[in-house]
């Protein structure tokens, strides 16, 4: 068996900061964590990381595409080199997201991503889709295109699920049929999520009462907070288990809006969420359609060419968490654990990922003090990057 061991390394991990640390790896899985310095004797390999904080790898739920590639591109080599930039990001578990798009350019993303698991999932690994849409409010769509919007649909999440699983949904709870389609996903193992919604907090609660737990791009394409109607931002704030995604580029959320929601929402129901889009690891200029709409980066913020509606980020996660830690002051043992780990305990990984403890699966990504930018990323225990 393969063993690797990782010494001079800054261990930050949900809940342990701890440096000069050395971490031993044993195939896939992490056999120890601590400061005695381990016996090279029999390592295959041994990683001098000089210092480097060493993370549990990130998880994004929300994500489209990098490198010029989307999810929904009919190019099976899109989710390829797509896995490959989240990989360079430091991203070892994903979930590529699908624009609202026809069922057919749907079925075909999933065909894609089959077989990239086939192909035993080289990159970042993506055990499953995250459908943005087709569900969602004609009145929020954001950069979702319009003309694809239909109504909730369990048939067709399980037509896609049968070529490739579906792990998470998100949808206008409000929309016709909303709160039982809530356990109509659970049925089937995928986490429904609100959003691009312009429900009230009245129209929340019936899917919340079925086990809805989620919220798409907090804040973004949702009903703001108001003091006669508080809204899906009010819900989120007043609902602690609502687990809120949060797309930490200072672009979306403004740096208050960013400590607000960090500082007075309990850290284990956030997710950072990259949303990033084909145009992330690209320069200005670069223009490209979504979903049918043309999008145009400039100044790093990739817009709508029409209407000027921003369409999501070319975020990197190791940068949404320098953002965060560094408007908010929040240590990083405790931010930690929204980049990973409350993503794997709600997807139903908990137990083996987001994590740098003893028996974790050894999915890390090495991060450059300075820079925030990965330096090294191991997935299940195998150096990729
Ligand atoms: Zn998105």
């Amino acid at each position: 068996m393969e063993k690797t061991i990782i010494k001079n390394a800054h261990v930050i991990s949900p809940g342990i900061d701890l440096e000069n640390a050395t971490i031993v790896i044993e195939g896939k899985t992490i056999k120890s964590v601590g400061t005695k310095a381990a016996s090279e004797k029999g390592a295959t390999t041994v990683v001098d990381v000089k210092g480097q904080y060493v993370m549990p790898g990130f998880i994004d739920v929300h994500t489209h595409g990098a490198l010029t590639y989307d999810f929904c591109d009919a190019d099976p080599q899109a989710i390829f080199k797509f896995a490959e930039g989240k990989l360079e990001e430091g991203v070892t578990t994903f979930l590529p997201t699908t624009l609202t798009v026809s069922h057919e350019e749907l079925e075909t993303a999933a065909r894609n991503l089959n077989a990239y698991a086939d192909a035993g999932m080289p990159f970042a690994k993506a055990p499953g889709i995250h459908l943005e849409g087709p569900f969602i409010n004609v009145k929020c769509c954001g950069a979702q295109n319009p003309s694809y919007v239909r109504k909730p649909d369990i048939k067709e999440v399980k037509a896609i699920a049968r070529i490739y699983p579906v792990k998470q949904i998100s949808y206008a709870v409000e929309t016709e049929g909303g709160a039982k389609f809530a356990k109509e996903c659970f049925k089937i193992g995928v986490v429904p999520s609100c959003g691009h919604t312009g429900a009230k907090l009245a129209d929340l609660m019936p899917a919340y009462k079925n086990g809805l737990r989620h919220m798409t791009h907090f804040c973004n394409q949702m009903t703001p907070l108001h003091h006669r109607e508080i809204g899906m931002v009010g819900a989120g704030f007043l609902i602690e288990d609502l687990n809120t995604e949060v797309i930490c580029d200072k672009i979306h959320l403004c740096p208050d809006m960013l400590k607000l929601i960090f500082t007075r929402r309990n850290l284990a129901h956030v997710q950072m969420i990259t949303d990033s889009l084909r145009c992330s690891h690209c320069k200005d200029g670069y223009a490209f359609t979504m979903g049918g709409l043309e999008v145009k980066l400039e100044n790093g913020e990739a817009r709508l060419v029409k209407g000027g509606n921003l369409a999501g980020s070319t975020l990197w996660m190791g940068n949404g968490l320098k953002n965060v830690h560094e408007v908010t002051g929040i240590p990083l043992k405790d931010l930690v654990r929204t980049t990973s780990w409350n993503q794997a305990i709600e997807q139903g990984w908990g137990d083996k990922l987001g994590k740098v403890e003893k028996g974790f699966t050894a999915d890390l990504v090495v991060i450059n003090p300075r820079s925030w930018k990965p330096s090294a990323v191991f997935v299940d225990g195998e150096q990729r990057k």
